[in-house]
């Protein structure tokens, strides 16, 4: 069975406070060899790197999600720097834009929030991970403003030809449980479209379970599905699928 890589799950989230360290002990042995897990804010970011010292398997992510910023300040950067410093801390993320929510915090600020970020990635010279929700042409015009910036599209729900203006700036793309959902026709185009080498394959844990687990609590063993449905669309077996994406998560985030 080939060891797959969830790049995207949240494991600080309250949603694990019962078994976390059960289920996290246990996941090299279900299939899962690697799990990135990105931060929302100072303190689930904190509880990231936590979480990425003490398991060999789980590497970290710090930053500040759309939804979380409105306490944001540049100070906090120095503290996200400072935790980019351990080893285990490979990217800045969870960042971007979400304009679904209409109790977000407002559209300029998540925008300043998101160019202190690239601008951080930058200078540390680490990927980013974006959240880009119901913000295709800011988030994609943002980035542009950074032109070495480096990383993945997380959940990607854009179309089939913003998929292609990222990826012919390197971009990878994250595909999660909702590529298994009826309603994925855009994402299903995607999925068909993408160079299997800029493909991840992500939960987003606790959220998003994909069929048919849809609507439980997900975790990184559910990549699997994603995997399955995937597979069958691109015509692929799903263990080689699982390692090749594994294989573009190491490059992309510098694991050996
Ligand atoms: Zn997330």
């Amino acid at each position: 069975m080939a060891l797959l890589f969830d790049t995207h799950a949240h494991y600080d989230d309250e949603a694990f406070d019962a078994d976390r360290d059960a289920l996290l002990a246990a996941m090299p042995g279900s299939g899962v060899g690697l799990i990135l897990d990105p931060g929302c804010d100072l303190e689930s970011s904190r509880r990231a790197v936590e979480l990425a010292e003490k398991y060999p398997h789980v590497y970290a992510a710090v930053g500040w999600h759309p939804e979380n910023c409105a306490p944001y300040t540049e100070a906090s950067l120095d503290v996200l720097r400072q935790w980019a410093q351990s080893p285990k801390v490979v990217a800045i993320g969870e960042i971007g834009l979400d304009y679904y929510w209409e109790q977000n915090p407002p559209r300029e600020w998540q925008q300043k929030v998101l160019r202190d970020q690239l601008a951080l990635a930058r200078e540390l010279d680490l990927p980013v991970i974006i959240h880009d929700r119901d913000a295709h042409a800011d988030s994609l015009a943002i980035v542009q403003e950074f032109p070495t910036a480096r990383g993945v599209f997380h959940c990607f729900s854009g179309s089939v030809e913003m998929a292609r203006e990222l990826l012919k700036r390197g971009w990878y793309l994250g595909f999660d449980g909702p590529v298994t959902y009826k309603n994925a026709r855009k994402t299903v185009e995607v999925a068909l479209d993408c160079p299997l080498e800029r493909m991840l394959l992500e939960t987003d844990s606790p959220y998003m379970a994909p069929v048919p687990l849809r609507g439980t609590r997900n975790d990184s063993r559910n990549v699997r599905h994603i995997a399955e449905k995937i597979a069958a669309l691109r015509d692929l077996d799903t263990d080689a699928l699982l390692a090749l994406t594994a294989e573009n998560g190491r490059r992309l985030f510098g694991i050996e």
